[in-house]
């Protein structure tokens, strides 16, 4: 199928995924028709094998993302030098209970070890957190030894870092990062299309059949930056016509955008491809004459053939590219 010449926004269905730490809130506020009691995750743009989201409109309607990307390299821009796999990863997680605390490796640890073609940094965006909700980021110990001790010994409270946080926060957890998110809290996460995780600790729980869940010690402690590091991050905002964009985030794996629509802009593109989430409000999209209704929940990729594009309205939107 020829579709160098496709010109609208490849619109996403949301593959969900069942956690024992999962709730409601995706139906409750995102209007999301959510399959399970707990559902923990709504992996929003995804070309992950393990759950790849289906295209909703154009040419590709009912293809994946992923076919997109393996068959179809022009809409990103896609190199020869990829990997051939798909990049980033968005997800919108609610965390009904608290989430495990773990740790990810990074890209040269994920190939070698893990036979994967990518670690796993990520960025979450607080779309909502109740009263007092907390994250764990980083942790204490000074050296290797120290955080063998305290992992080994099960000094929790004494190894890990905890954070306070409320809607519109931002967090940076670079790959190394020993990270959890806590009861109460629902993110966006972008991140690099990868699913190692290392678990360090699980509040020992156990599921209804009475099992835990498998921890990985080694790995995690082979794997976590030692001290742990905050990085500085260099927000600054500009504005473009009726658009406020403020920078959350430009490093190696994505840069990420916190875009206030209240007007009217037009949009160049600065990118191979943009993936799109809409947290709040509505708005219209037109891509070479076409419309395009937008609003909370909606998430698409603009392609790397679409050149510009109008926004209109009045909404929140995450933008995030490669
Ligand atoms: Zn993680």
């Amino acid at each position: 199928m020829e579709v160098k010449m496709y010109n609208e926004p490849i619109f996403l269905e949301p593959v969900f995924q069942e956690r024992i730490w999962g709730g409601q809130k995706l139906k409750t506020q995102f209007n999301y028709d959510i399959p399970f009691e707990q559902t923990g995750e709504a992996w929003v743009i995804s070309a992950h094998p393990n759950g790849p989201s289906v295209i909703k409109n154009g040419p590709l309607a009912g293809k994946t993302l992923l076919d997109a990307w393996n068959d179809h390299g022009e809409l990103f821009h896609k190199r020869e030098d990829d990997d051939n796999a798909y990049p980033l990863l968005v997800k919108i997680l609610d965390a009904a209970d608290d989430l495990s605390v773990q740790v990810h490796p990074d890209d040269q640890f994920a190939r070698e070890v893990e036979k994967v073609p990518y670690g796993k940094t990520e960025c979450w965006y607080v779309l909502s957190a109740e009263e007092g909700a907390e994250l764990i980021l980083g942790h204490h110990a000074e050296t290797q030894e120290e955080l063998d001790e305290m992992i080994n010994n099960g000094k929790w409270d004494q190894l890990l870092r905890r954070v306070p946080v409320k809607a519109g926060d931002f967090v940076y957890v670079p790959s190394g990062t020993v990270h959890a998110i806590g009861r109460g809290i629902v993110i966006l996460e972008i991140q690099q299309s990868s699913d190692i995780t290392y678990r360090v600790y699980d509040y020992e729980r156990t599921d209804a059949a009475g099992n835990k869940r498998e921890l990985h010690l080694e790995r995690a402690k082979q794997v976590t930056m030692i001290p742990h590091q905050d990085i500085a991050l260099d927000q600054t905002e500009h504005n473009k016509e009726g658009l406020e964009i403020k920078k959350l985030v430009e490093e190696t794996y994505f840069s990420v955008y916190h875009w206030n629509l209240y007007g009217e802009a037009s949009v160049t593109k600065d990118w191979d491809f943009l993936q799109v989430s809409v947290i709040a409000g509505e708005a219209k999209i037109t891509v070479d004459g076409n419309d395009f209704e937008i609003e909370k929940g909606s998430h698409f990729i603009i392609p790397a053939t679409v050149e510009e594009f109008k926004i209109f309205g009045n909404a929140e939107l995450v933008v995030s590219h490669s």
